[in-house]
């Protein structure tokens, strides 16, 4: 199967409201462009380095989303095109996004990542750390980032009801930041959870955005 085929098959079996983020990274330019001449727009990378190379190399009009842990320094090098930065997991992170994208005139659409699995290694919030960055005076004041949602990663495991159980967690995280900070706010509507080998039990848990890597591309080039 080429990534095309997989990407056709995707398409069918994923609902219309569901975005599909083709997660690209280890993949070449090349690769990349054959999934966007088959009509896909969204695609992430999880390591800024990696972007900061490929983002010049392919076409302007990509919707890239940053998934990966951003490190401070590095933001200012994607503010000018980067479309979704689904990663923030400090306001220290969100106050630098901010202050990148005002030099470019821009609004980022940026999601809470949070800590859902019981692993060491994976970044993110938790709700009580979301609730003093949504109170602070400083969120409140920047006006060049819109948090749209929420991004989180499930456990690696065949346990299917672990996974659910992690992804059911971020769908109540969802539902209580949208009633205590943002239930006048739509644009606070996106819920991105699933993987390759996850993403049916994401979508009935109500995920609105899937990135799916692997069972797109195949398996990942060595970095
Ligand atoms: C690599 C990656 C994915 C995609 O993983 P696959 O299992 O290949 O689909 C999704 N989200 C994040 C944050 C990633 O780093």
């Amino acid at each position: 199967m080429t990534a095309v085929d997989n990407l056709k098959r995707l398409r069918n079996e994923i609902p219309e409201h569901v975005k599909i983020v083709a997660i690209s990274k280890t993949h070449t330019e090349q690769e990349i462009l054959e999934v966007y001449n088959a009509g896909l727009r969204c695609f992430g990378e999880n390591r800024a380095q990696e972007l900061i190379n490929k983002q010049p190399l392919l076409p302007n009009d990509m919707e890239w989303h940053f998934v990966g842990h951003l490190q401070t320094n590095k933001v200012k090098y994607i503010a000018p095109y980067i479309s979704v930065i689904q990663s923030i997991d400090s306001l220290r992170l969100l106050n630098e996004v901010n202050k990148q994208a005002q030099k470019h005139n821009r609004v980022i659409d940026c999601l809470l990542q949070f800590f859902i699995a019981r692993e060491e290694t994976k970044y993110g919030l938790d709700l009580q750390e979301a609730h003093v960055l949504l109170n602070s005076d400083a969120y409140k004041s920047m006006k060049n980032i819109k948090i749209r949602g929420v991004m989180g990663m499930a456990t690696y495991t065949d346990n299917t009801d672990r996974v659910r159980n992690e992804f059911k967690e971020l769908k109540q995280i969802f539902d209580s930041l949208k009633n205590d900070f943002f239930s006048h706010n739509a644009d606070f509507s996106e819920i991105s959870m699933g993987m390759s080998g996850d993403y049916k039990i994401a979508i009935e848990e109500g995920s609105t955005i899937v990135r799916i890597g692997t069972a797109i591309f195949g398996e990942r080039n060595g970095r």
